[in-house]
């Protein structure tokens, strides 16, 4: 072979060497978004943090997304499937801008279902800006007044708007996209707390069962055990932020969830509560300010991940 030659056979050999690599490379190189997820299998975790380049969800097609907004000590959940969205309570009027990026991020412009569960500032805080800057179909609330700045503001933009209320009671069903709910709280005849009144519902999605709780606390879950609700759950949020005014240990033990979240923040008071759910095995996962906690249901399986707050 002369000189040529081996020139020819080097270079071939580079070139078949670079078609690899590049080859390989471009394989191995995943270029489209993808959320950073972890599933957590043990107790409470100041879960983890994913990038920020991260902030912007894929559409929620075939299963339910439950998201947990770190709203400052105050409750907010968006709930989605399909396409739709729900909005659970907005927080504190502070809450307003994660609320906001948060229903940015999945590029929601309009509420399917907003829930109200009772007039308390840490529940309807955000809300105000919410009904005025989103387009709402439906709102499920109660029909219970109450005395606040805050309170009469918001009733006067949904009239002004013009909006769809439903005044829950138990025993109301209600469908949210491939989702089923049930209304179990507020009774008949309303009790003296307001947060006694909350509207409490159960969603059905496939073979999981979720619970909403508002700031329900023992004389309503009293009531629910009485009833013949099938309160077993799949998955619970916690009532009144985890103080222990709530969740009595009858009310968890027909419950018997396997994974909690309470809306709280860091030195609230959650010890007793938390410990009670951990010694039932139950994973707990607490929205301490600064992380979301997502529930994804798919193919009858919760997922759990997490990702670091817009704003905070
Ligand atoms: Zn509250």
């Amino acid at each position: 072979m002369n000189k040529r030659s081996y020139r020819n056979i080097f270079i071939s050999i580079l070139i078949l060497v670079t078609l690899f690599l590049t080859f390989f490379l471009c394989a191995c190189a995943d270029f489209s978004f993808q959320e950073t997820s972890q599933t957590y299998d043990n107790d409470v975790r100041e879960v983890g943090l994913v990038d920020k380049i991260a902030y912007l969800f894929p559409a929620i097609k075939d299963e339910l997304v439950i998201d947990a907004i770190p709203a400052l000590g105050g409750d907010s959940f968006l709930v989605l499937n399909q396409g739709k969205a729900m909005l659970i309570d907005a927080g504190l009027d502070s809450s307003y801008p994660e609320i906001n990026a948060t229903l940015r991020s999945y590029r929601i412009d309009k509420i399917d279902v907003l829930i109200i569960t009772h007039p308390h500032n840490d529940h309807i805080g955000g809300m105000l800006e919410i009904v005025r800057d989103y387009d709402i179909e439906h709102v499920y609330m109660i029909d219970y007044k109450h005395d606040s700045d805050n309170y009469y503001s918001l009733m006067d933009i949904i009239q002004e708007k013009n909006l769809d209320i439903t005044y829950a009671k138990k025993g109301l069903t209600f469908d949210f996209a491939d989702a089923s709910c049930l209304v179990l709280n507020p009774q008949a005849e309303f009790l003296k707390d307001v947060n006694n009144n909350s509207l409490v519902f159960k969603m059905t999605y496939g073979e999981k069962t979720f619970l909403f709780t508002g700031d329900m606390e023992k004389k309503a879950e009293k009531k629910l055990l009485a009833l013949p609700y099938d309160l077993k759950s799949d998955f619970i949020k916690i009532g009144h932020h985890g103080v222990d005014d709530a969740s009595s240990k009858k009310f968890l033990a027909a419950v018997d969830p396997e994974f909690a979240v309470i809306s709280s923040k860091k030195n609230h008071s959650y010890e007793k509560i938390l410990n009670r759910l951990l010694d039932k095995g139950t994973k707990v996962y607490i929205t301490l300010d600064g992380y979301h906690i997502k529930f994804t249901c798919k193919d009858n399986k919760i997922i759990v991940s997490s990702y670091e707050s817009f704003t905070y």
